[in-house]
């Protein structure tokens, strides 16, 4: 018997741990495909008329089972991997594949889908319905089914092309980056590095057989070294090597496969009756048209510009002091290095004692308490898959019903809340501590997925690891200010995940719209900068005193140093990958595409041997094509929905309930129509700027 396939006989069926061999996976992996697949045949050969119950809801709630085993397998394959489950991941990733595809490639079913589809205004549905039927019916069409066989063949074709080119262009763009290194033998040429930098750079020398020290285009070596070194030429020489990665017509030059990347990608859109590939793209993103991104993007960038030219101006005045008058982009780390340092110097080391790991998640339930009616309740009966593991089973305290509230207050005033108001909303897993087996920074991710069926709300479990800095024997876990933002980021996508409350698992939960997923996790962060409630949790673990007040503003102006800078940057890269796929015909040049796109937002001279585009992986590797403005939309949204906790109070009850609303509802309703029901209008990109530039 294979435990895996077996219904768990464990506390709220959670993975029996402690009893999965690693030889289970395998088999249990080939068996519940197999029973997915029949599930499947099951509604394809079903005798009835296709309806909404037997076809979109039953193929909605198939293969639940399949999904609880991928859930464990590839979170322990993140979380506490071996080579074994490495082997293992290897050989269940083509299943997997081939198994989705024969479900998307499956004409019969997506027939009676169709037939659903078609036919909706007979059925009644209500919102999460609808927006099921929606989807199963859009996630079909946008593989392709509605065309015919030699355009289907076409699709297959472009597709693969596709994932060969992205492929090679990202082989490509790592290569050109370890291709390059600079050997330096004067020490005097690293004046400036701090010593563990050097200690570095000595490493990766004697790595290379060589004496001396070696600096190379990988960004832990890269990017001190253009913050640090005095040295203004070597600086110059390293930014020229590194702009022009894959753009030296070389070997790993990419500019003729991003030209072929974005025709696939056009053709591809026109296959599938889309005017350009944005267009396929935004269809499914919160934004959903190229035009309101692009006037997303301008907007902000009119109003960033002149606070990032401000920026430059004092960095520019510093750079004269040291005799520079035409200063360049390869100055630029090394003037606002100096200007932060001058301006709000702190180092990690001092804050960390008030951020002991055990205080920050307190604060973190209390805020959850607060906000959102949560409790925590440390448990040890849920198994763990390594001792580092906590597990909680988490309660949601119930509003007292209104209709009763002037009855029971009489009995029940000054009452604490006793079990019977409580409800088990999720159970959370949180893994703190990096080790061997764990892959590096920090995620959210869930074991069971929340969903309703036969009437039955079955509640979501929730997983949260980290890689912090370790207690020691003397001392506990204290986390860098970074690391408590972490925390408070992961823990928000955690907090969309447990509070979710609908009816299909694929609507869940953080099963949203891409551009609006970070919008949970983003907000709590805000938290972190709010004074009044960081005083309550910032204390010193071994005296117990606050975190002064000098500290917290330090925090506070260090977050929006060189915000301009940094926004006009984004703004560049989300302004290229729009043009790139709105307008792939008019790239002729990539060099000249790129500096008419950028010369907006760019605030240095531009260097004529130098481009980024053949090193963009984010859009031409990476799944962010035209994507890359979800990055600033999302702050936008995460500062225009805090400031609307500030204007009414951070811990207002009736804005967190209307908030909670949001995060309940998952994927069940328009990302746009949600946003305004909690706020009242859309969100407004002054948010951002109030939030950066005062
Ligand atoms: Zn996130």
């Amino acid at each position: 018997m294979n435990i895996l396939t077996q219904n768990f006989n464990t506390p709220y069926h959670t993975p029996p741990f402690e009893n999965i061999k690693n030889e289970d996976y395998l088999p249990a992996f080939k068996e519940l495909i197999s029973e997915s697949e029949k599930e499947i045949d099951a509604i394809v050969n079903n005798s009835e008329e296709p309806t909404f119950k037997n076809t979109i809801e039953a193929l909605a709630y198939s293969g639940e089972k399949l999904d609880v085993v991928s859930n464990i397998f590839f979170n322990l394959n993140s979380a506490e991997t071996s080579d074994e489950l490495q082997q293992i991941a290897q050989e269940v990733s083509p299943l997997l594949t081939e198994y989705s595809s024969k479900i998307s490639q499956n004409e019969a079913l997506f027939n009676r889908i169709k037939k659903v589809y078609d036919e909706k205004s007979k059925y009644n549905l209500n919102e999460e319905q609808q927006m099921l039927l929606d989807e199963t019916y859009k996630g079909f069409v946008r593989s392709g089914a509605l065309l015919n066989d030699s355009d289907k063949e076409k699709l297959k074709q472009i597709n693969m092309d596709l994932s060969v080119k992205s492929l090679q262009f990202g082989q490509n763009a790592l290569a050109a980056n370890n291709a390059y290194f600079k050997h330096i033998t004067n020490k005097e040429d690293l004046a400036g590095i701090p010593d563990a930098i050097l200690e570095q750079y000595a490493e990766e020398a004697k790595e290379r057989n060589l004496d001396g020290y070696v600096v190379t285009l990988q960004y832990p070596s890269y990017v001190p070294f253009m913050t640090y070194a005095d040295n203004r030429e070597l600086r110059k020489e390293l930014a020229l090597a590194n702009g022009k990665k894959s753009f030296d017509g070389g070997e790993f030059d990419n500019q003729n496969l991003i030209k072929k990347i974005i025709s696939l990608k056009q053709q591809k859109a026109e296959l599938l009756g889309y005017k350009n590939y944005a267009d396929y793209v935004l269809e499914e993103r919160m934004a959903k048209s190229p035009i309101k991104v692009i006037e997303f993007l301008n907007e902000l960038l009119t109003k960033a510009k002149p606070y990032a030219q401000k920026e430059i101006e004092e960095l520019k005045a510093l750079a004269k002091a040291d005799g520079i008058e035409d200063m360049q982009g390869y100055d630029h780390s090394f003037y606002a290095e100096k200007l932060r340092k001058a301006k709000y110097d702190f180092n990690d080391e001092e804050l960390k004692p008030y951020f002991p790991l055990n205080q920050v998640q307190d604060a973190v339930f209390g805020l959850a308490n607060q906000l959102f009616g949560l409790e925590f309740k440390e448990v040890n009966t849920i198994q763990k898959y390594h001792s580092d593991v906590q597990t909680y089973e988490v309660y949601e305290i119930q509003e007292p019903r209104t209709e009763n509230q002037v009855f029971d207050s009489a009995q029940t005033d000054n009452q604490q809340p006793t079990t019977d108001n409580r409800q088990l909303k999720a159970i959370l897993y949180t893994d703190y501590f990096p080790r061997k087996g764990k892959r590096a920074g920090a995620w959210m991710t869930s074991y069971k997925n929340q969903f309703t069926k036969d009437g039955e709300n079955s509640r979501p479990h929730i997983s949260i690891v980290c890689n912090f800095s370790k207690p020691t024997k003397d001392t506990p876990s204290l986390l860098t200010f970074q690391e408590v933002t972490t925390l408070f980021h992961e823990f928000g996508h955690a907090i969309h995940g447990m509070l979710a409350n609908t009816q299909y698992p694929n609507l869940s939960g953080t099963s949203v719209k891409w551009d609006f997923v970070e919008l949970p996790s983003q907000f709590l962060e805000n938290f972190c900068y709010e004074p009044e409630f960081l005083k309550t949790f910032a204390k010193h673990y071994k005296t117990g005193e606050v975190l002064p007040n000098d500290k917290i503003e330090k925090i506070e102006q260090s977050k929006n140093f060189m915000e301009g800078y940094q926004t006009l940057r984004q703004l560049g890269f989300g302004l290229l990958d729009m043009a790139y796929h709105t307008h792939p015909k008019d790239v002729n040049d990539i060099k000249a595409f790129e500096d008419a796109q950028t010369s907006k937002t760019s605030l240095y001279p531009v260097n004529p041997e130098t481009a980024m585009s053949p090193t963009f992986s984010h859009i031409f590797q990476g799944g962010y094509s035209a994507g890359y403005y979800s990055y600033k939309w999302a702050e936008v949204l995460d500062a225009d929905a805090f400031a609307y906790f500030k204007e009414t109070g951070i811990f207002n009850p009736e804005t967190a309930a209307k908030y909670k609303v949001l995060l309940s509802s998952g994927g069940t309703k328009d990302p746009m129509e949600l946003y305004k029901n909690f706020r009242g209008s859309e969100p407004k990109v002054e948010s951002l700027l109030k939030r950066a530039f005062g």
